[in-house]
């Protein structure tokens, strides 16, 4: 969608700090920060609403989520069913609040539940309620009294709609915002009515009418919002990374604003990077519309909170990765017990990051990423393909980007049904990590790019099933890697398979003193193919060890396919690579995976950091030139939540490749608040970093 179809009212508010961008450009294109205190039901006679307000417009926020809900009612609804919240009595909170922000000059959003409704309402509205397989209406795991609701039926096309058009009416507001819907988990089951006629099932026929009905409703939420003003807007919320249920490329199109509801973590064992790579997931269909990230200021985690603080370190590296990814910040608490909340330490938090922030916003507005290479998320695959027994898609995912972290590499995430030339052209080189469910469309996309230069590397079962999820016969990118299907996949029992080495190439680079690295937990074998450079030593019994020696030392099998084909260099790995190293945190897999993508790469990067330490880099171009970010996740914490301390890295060494006239004037580092030296000599540009806690970002000034 061109930005240019928005049309500003004539002297509409600017949001509070940030007013650098044309006038034409509309205001939820110019938010820099978001916040929300999440009302409780008794939020109604315990929230200081002007603390609440001067809280947010200390820490320079454009926009505040109000909620309205449909589960309680948070202002004095005369919808029928829209039940007021039970310590509301004769208050507006929604419309005190409103007030309140408006005078600071929030924006405001207004936030809608419409996932749950009371028993009581069933017996009037039985046709709203989502079915169990036995005609039963489906109770909340948590509270008894409320039941879930089916967005088939006329919940979500009549009292949903009353409920907007109310507050819309009443109130000033800019946006209307529905919590809980699209379901981001996993695909509504329900045998109501409408869902019987549908015929559902987790299946890619039932996703095509699933996103149909996201597609209309959301259109619909969209028209009532601007029924009040036509710069006014709805957005859901979102998140649930890769694998989210609603069709992300038509949420992409559709859309105005992404908002991640990607909170944080716990104690389990997830990476830090799951917000930079919720942040990577929602930049690839936004292409540069806003995509806001909540941060919850809550003890996030499987064991919650919702009324605690979480680690104040946690927190800020959750919104450091949320602005480095190309996200804005959205900050979020739960509850305002006693005027502003019992635990009151996320409020520092928040402010420090916020006003921090608010001084550096024109290199926030980034205008293109500088990656020359891509990562193909399939989306379909994640949903509907079922992988080998005691695997998950996501492990695969989980293991690429370790991968690219150890090798520093900058990427971005493209959607698979976004593989055209125009999108495509930017990259050198794209990676499918076991992108199993490719149409035949996908694969001739693939293949136009591979005959225009573009390189590829791709693992396992990448395009052995259609977008239907039937199998093919041998894969749809044969002929593009020089692969044929030789069997079926085979796992393990005792030792995984080796790979021995054949012959040097570049891949095996950092590989001496071995005849052979490990090959993988699971493989699809391929046909023998002309001078390999790895080929597989099968698996083997690996207890007792008086049996674990290979019965079979050397096959004709490849465990690796290379090709070159004009400009284009082509890597074929028949097992799943990346997520064994995921599983065994194996360093020759990673070592073997980086190799390959530098190879594909020809060691060529427009952004290149050196130093030690694990890092997660960014570059962008912005508004004030360009910004070149890097995340420290040198930290214990770094697979495990929480993170408890920052443990510093010292000096990092940025080159970097500008586009032909461009001239530096200056580099500021962010963080640090200083100035450092730079060189340019022609297209070239070196500086260093000094050190990096949490976070740093190079503000390279350029004209
Ligand atoms: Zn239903």
């Amino acid at each position: 969608m061109d930005r240019r179809q928005f049309i500003a009212l004539p002297g509409a508010a600017l949001a509070a700090s940030f007013v650098a961008e044309a006038a034409d450009v509309p205001w939820h294109q110019r938010i820099r920060r978001a916040g929300q205190i999440n009302f409780t039901e008794h939020d109604p006679v315990a929230l200081n609403v002007e603390e609440w307000a001067d809280y947010w417009a200390g820490l320079k926020t454009d926009a505040v989520l109000l909620s309205v809900t449909g589960i309680v009612a948070y202002y004095p609804t005369q919808v029928p069913f829209h039940r007021k919240a039970r310590f509301l009595g004769d208050r507006d909170l929604f419309g005190e609040c409103c007030a309140a922000a408006k005078k600071r000059g929030f924006r405001v959003i207004a936030r809608m539940s419409p996932d749950l409704k009371w028993e009581d309402v069933s017996r009037s509205h039985p046709e709203w309620f989502a079915r169990d397989a036995h005609g039963n209406f489906v109770r909340h795991n948590e509270e008894p009294q409320l039941y879930r609701t089916c967005m088939f039926t006329t919940y979500f096309t009549e009292h949903i709609p009353a409920i907007m058009r109310e507050v819309n009416t009443r109130y000033d507001i800019d946006g209307i915002f529905t919590n809980a819907w699209p379901p981001l988990d996993r695909l509504p089951i329900c045998s109501c009515d409408q869902c019987r006629r549908l015929n559902p099932g987790q299946t890619p026929a039932f996703w095509e009418k699933f996103n149909e009905r996201v597609a209309y409703l959301w259109k619909l939420y969209d028209s009532i919002a601007k029924e009040k003003r036509p710069d006014n807007l709805f957005f859901a919320n979102l998140g649930g990374s890769i694998s989210a249920t609603p069709d992300l490329k038509q949420l992409g199109d559709l859309g105005y604003w992404f908002n991640c509801d990607n909170q944080g973590r716990g104690g389990a064992d997830t990476p830090i990077w799951g917000c930079t790579m919720q942040g990577r997931v929602a930049g690839a269909v936004m292409k540069g519309k806003t995509v806001t990230n909540v941060t919850g200021a809550w003890s996030t985690g499987t064991v919650r909170w919702r009324n605690a603080s979480k680690s104040p370190e946690e927190a800020t590296m959750w919104m450091d990765e949320t602005v480095a990814s190309g996200m804005v910040p959205w900050y979020h608490f739960v509850g305002a017990e006693n005027g502003l909340g019992e635990d009151r330490r996320w409020q520092e938090t928040g402010r420090r990051f916020f006003t921090w922030l608010a001084r550096h916003d024109r290199h926030y507005v980034n205008r293109r990423s500088l990656a020359s290479l891509g990562v193909v998320m399939g989306q379909s695959t994640h949903l509907f393909h079922r992988p080998p027994s005691g695997t998950t898609v996501q492990q695969h995912m989980e293991g690429l980007y370790y991968v690219l972290l150890e090798g520093r590499f900058f990427f971005d995430f493209v959607h698979e049904d976004d593989l055209g030339p125009d999108n495509l052209k930017k990259y050198a080189a794209l990676v499918l990590p076991n992108i199993a469910l490719l149409s035949d469309a996908q694969c001739r996309q693939l293949r136009a790019y591979v005959d225009g230069g573009g390189s590829l590397l791709a693992t396992f079962e990448t395009s052995l099933y259609d977008e239907r999820n039937q199998p093919r016969a041998d894969f749809g990118l044969a002929d593009v890697f020089g692969i044929h299907k030789a069997g079926e996949v085979i796992g393990t029992n005792g030792n995984a398979y080796y790979a021995r080495i054949e012959r040097p190439h570049e891949i095996l680079s950092g590989f001496s003193d071995t005849n052979w690295i490990p090959g993988a937990e699971h493989r699809l074998p391929v046909k023998p193919v002309e001078n390999p450079v790895l080929t597989v030593v099968p698996g083997y019994t690996a207890y007792p060890p008086e049996l674990s020696y290979p019965r079979q030392t050397h096959t004709i099998e490849p465990a690796v396919v290379i090709r070159e084909k004009g400009a284009s260099r082509l890597v074929w790995f028949p097992g799943d690579v990346e997520r064994t190293l995921w599983r065994s945190g194996h360093t020759d897999l990673s070592r073997l995976i980086r190799n390959a993508v530098g190879w594909l790469l020809r060691g060529r990067s427009p952004v290149t950091i050196e130093g030690d330490g694990v890092i997660e880099p960014f570059g962008w171009e912005t508004d004030a030139g360009f910004a070149v970010h890097v995340l420290n996740y040198t930290n214990p914490a770094m697979h495990r939540g929480w993170i408890r301390s920052f443990y510093p890295i010292g000096e990092q060494k940025v080159r970097m490749t500008l586009p032909p006239e461009r001239k530096v004037t200056r580099v500021e580092l962010l963080r640090a608040g200083n100035d450092v030296p730079f060189r340019q000599t022609g297209r070239d540009v070196e500086f260093t970093i000094p050190r990096v806690a949490d976070y740093e970002a190079a503000a390279v000034y350029s004209e």
